[in-house]
């Protein structure tokens, strides 16, 4: 006989969610209104109003290994539709970070790779520096060996070619001044890159 694993609900977490997102998942009523605007539900696994009602269940774990709040473009069109002033967007974010820090297997691999890797430019560079985040992202996604065997590899580095000829991608990366105060306001967040 198979054996069924069993979910334990999380009776605390609605009070984290709150303290780490400032939002107050009890006060949906289920209306759907933000699953019915949310432009990526196609992909999702679970829609947005599920993910508040399984914080508002105590499903941690349901909640932190799905691909939804990493399909999440943060676009905040639930947040406007709310009749009760979730910030939606603000729980999917927070719901990332608490994801990162759980140490669960996420439910998209690759999205947190290039989050963390966007992020590591961002802290170290004050601004995104595209060749080196690209170059990292291929090697720690795995995406490197794929794209070599299927020769998708050289299509984007001519793709690369010709956006460094028309000064759309720069070889080295630029350091911009303020770089003290983003390390800063990282320390500040908690936020690892
Ligand atoms: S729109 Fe607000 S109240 Fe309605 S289901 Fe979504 S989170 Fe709950
Ligand atoms: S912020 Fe995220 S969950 Fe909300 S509508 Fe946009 S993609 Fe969907």
């Amino acid at each position: 006989m198979q054996s069924e694993s069993v979910i334990v609900p999380d009776h605390t977490w609605l009070a984290e969610v709150g303290k780490s997102s400032g939002e107050n998942a009890s006060d949906c009523y289920q209306c759907l209104k933000c699953s019915s605007g949310c432009p990526v539900t196609f992909a999702m696994d679970y829609l947005p109003h599920q993910i508040i009602h399984m914080i508002r269940m105590g499903l941690k774990d349901e909640v932190l290994k799905s691909s939804s709040i990493w399909l999440c473009t943060s676009c905040e069109t639930c947040t406007t539709r709310c009749p009760n002033n979730i910030d939606i967007a603000k729980i999917m974010d927070a719901m990332r970070m608490t994801s990162i820090k759980s140490g669960l297997k996420v439910g998209e691999k690759r999205v947190p790779i290039f989050h963390n890797t966007f992020l590591s430019s961002i802290k170290s560079k004050g601004k995104v520096y595209e060749l080196g985040m690209i170059g990292k992202y291929t090697l720690k996604s795995g995406d490197a060996v794929s794209k070599l065997k299927s020769g998708s590899l050289f299509d984007e580095a001519k793709l690369g070619w010709q956006m460094f000829k028309k000064g759309k991608l720069k070889l080295f990366p630029k350091k911009i001044k303020g770089r003290k105060e983003i390390k800063r306001l990282f320390k500040k967040t908690g936020e690892e890159a």
